[in-house]
């Protein structure tokens, strides 16, 4: 496997088993089309896609790392946590993510309570449609329905008038503590990176207090080049990692080809300056 950061890595996306549209074998087949020669499939808190990615691509020679995204949170907001490289059968990680998926199914029908207080019936059962994986019902689905609905035009206007804090539709939610997720990720023998650290919310303290912490704790990776980036963001987060010492990670965060605007693989390279993640997996 080359480390060169022309590599085309594609190391976040989704399919059917969390909140993508796509199989496994569909997105393999996508990431071959594209030219991706390095890919991850990184499922939210669930492993069950991992065998069905890794063999499909193996049918195609597209060189694999076994992925996930835990929920994590943090300061009392959620991050992602991506976890590259893993064990998929590790006790410890399958374990850890279940018990992370284990209030999904009570959220969604808060949230479901709570639309229906703003004239939105059906909720609950109309995004349980979405959802390829019941263990698995995410604001995504939710999201689908309201379009489907013609509430909103597109998910990304459901994003910015449901389902967010001070939205109808908005649940908090306590997800897997940063260090447990760290743990079952090293524990499986994997990479722990963060996800699209410019999607949160803190200030600059408590970024560099997470950067930090993750640091202290064996997280050994940021997302620089995401889907979730604007172009800015690229350097930003490129001098972020450069900083803090982490490996910079690659991926389109590719969910469905209507409702992403980044394809798999169709992201800008890693700048040459910085130490691309998959250098830890030759
Ligand atoms: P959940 O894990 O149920 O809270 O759902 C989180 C998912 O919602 C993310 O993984 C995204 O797929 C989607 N999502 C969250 N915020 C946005 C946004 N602003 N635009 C589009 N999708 C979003
Ligand atoms: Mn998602
Ligand atoms: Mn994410
Ligand atoms: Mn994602």
């Amino acid at each position: 496997m080359s480390s060169f950061s022309t590599l085309n890595a594609d190391l976040h996306c989704h399919s059917v088993v969390s909140d993508g549209t796509l199989t496994p074998e569909a997105l393999a087949e996508r990431a071959k089309a594209n030219g991706v020669n390095l890919w991850a499939l990184t499922d939210h808190d669930e492993l069950g896609g991992q065998q069905r990615a890794k063999a499909a691509a193996s049918a195609l020679n597209i060189d694999y790392l076994s992925g996930v995204e835990i929920s994590v949170t943090w300061m009392g907001q959620t991050i992602h946590i991506v976890g590259l490289g893993i064990n998929a059968d590790h006790s410890g990680i399958i374990e850890g993510l279940r018990r992370t998926r284990e209030g999904r199914a009570s959220r969604a029908k808060f949230m479901a309570e709570q639309l229906l207080k703003v004239g939105i019936p059906g909720a609950y059962e109309g995004a349980l449609h979405y959802a390829g994986n019941h263990d698995l019902i995410s604001r995504t689905h939710f999201a689908r329905y309201l379009v489907e609905q013609g509430i909103c035009k597109d998910t990304e206007h459901v994003f910015k008038n449901y389902l967010v804090e001070d939205k109808p539709g908005y649940v908090p939610h306590m997800w897997a503590k940063l260090d447990d997720a760290v743990s079952w990720i090293k524990a499986a023998g994997g990479v722990a990176v963060i996800a699209h650290p410019g999607r949160y919310n803190f200030n600059a303290m408590q970024m560099d207090e997470l950067y930090k912490h993750f640091k202290d704790i064996g997280g050994l990776g940021i997302e620089v080049i995401t889907g979730s980036h604007s172009p800015d963001q690229y350097k930003t987060y490129g001098q972020i990692a450069q900083q803090y010492g982490f490996l910079a990670s690659r991926g389109s965060d590719f969910h469905d080809p209507d409702e992403s605007h980044i394809d798999l693989g169709a992201l800008p390279h890693l700048p040459d300056h910085l130490t691309p993640v998959w250098s830890v997996f030759h």
